[in-house]
């Protein structure tokens, strides 16, 4: 039966569990994960005054890096993709955010201009605060407004939810019979296996075995069936959230799939 058997952390950055779950089923989930949720990005830039220490194509780049946080899941599944909106991929609110920024520096210090600084027309869809995005001098003004857009990470990075994500094996070990299980203790680079002062071999710690294979003259190292699955979100979604929004977008793919199936019709 497919089912989580140990969640290893769980924070807002990071979900990882041990589970039963098939390997494909787990490898669909972090193929969707990584580039088919979508998010908003800045993709369009509209400069009126630029005194900062950046150039424009710099300030474009630094814009498209920061995370624009959306209220759930719902929220951005009733935005629109710029191409499939009304508007025919012009501007409208309901298929771009528009944030604006104008800001001088009154003081005689260098003054920092983050994220935090952006103003968001949508209350569902706010930029990640206090991300860096240029300096300003002494006097020096910035003045612009950026659109942000649905998109997904297949599109363009800049949409990527996820930094990290992948699916391992754990080991399954069996050590060969009348192997020197001293030897088999301290061949593992990984410590894997525990000195026991009785018997010298105690229980091992499969999580930690990572396949380097300098073990197999004492013990058959094979793939196991718990899998680990390992999330780090980059700050539009929490991670759960995204794991639980990878899992949705699969199911709805089954379910299309198998209305396609349904109606094939066979000559
Ligand atoms: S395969 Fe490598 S890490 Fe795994 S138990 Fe053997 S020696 Fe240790
Ligand atoms: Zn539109």
């Amino acid at each position: 039966m497919n089912k989580i058997v140990k969640i290893k952390v769980c924070k807002n950055e990071e979900f990882s569990f041990i589970s039963t779950f098939r390997l494909d089923l787990l490898n669909a989930l972090r193929r969707i994960a990584i580039s088919e949720v979508p998010t908003i990005g800045i993709e369009k830039l509209q400069i009126r005054k630029n005194e900062s220490n950046a150039n424009d194509l710099f300030l474009s780049h630094r814009l498209a890096q920061i995370p624009i946080q959306s209220s759930g899941y719902n929220t951005i599944e009733g935005f629109n993709y710029p191409s499939d909106c009304v508007c025919e991929s012009s501007i409208c609110e309901k298929c771009a955010v528009i944030f604006t920024l104008s800001l001088t520096n009154n003081t005689t210090m260098l003054l920092d201009v983050s994220s935090s600084n952006l103003k968001s027309n949508s209350k569902d869809h706010k930029p990640m605060p206090g991300i860096k995005i240029t300096t300003l001098g002494s006097g020096k003004s910035i003045e612009f407004m950026c659109y942000g857009r649905k998109g997904i990470g297949k599109m363009h990075a800049k949409w990527q939810s996820t930094t990290i994500c992948t699916v391992t094996s754990i080991a399954k070990i069996t050590p060969k019979e009348k192997c020197d299980l001293v030897k088999l203790v301290e061949v593992c680079p990984r410590k894997v296996f525990k000195h026991d002062d009785e018997t010298n071999f105690g229980l091992p710690d499969i999580e930690e075995c990572d396949f380097c294979g300098k073990c197999q003259e004492f013990a058959e190292v094979e793939d196991g069936d718990l899998h680990v699955f390992t999330l780090e979100a980059c700050g539009q979604f929490k991670a759960l959230e995204l794991f639980l929004l990878a899992v949705r977008l699969l199911k709805n793919k089954c379910k299309e799939l198998k209305g396609g199936v349904d109606e094939l019709i066979i000559l």
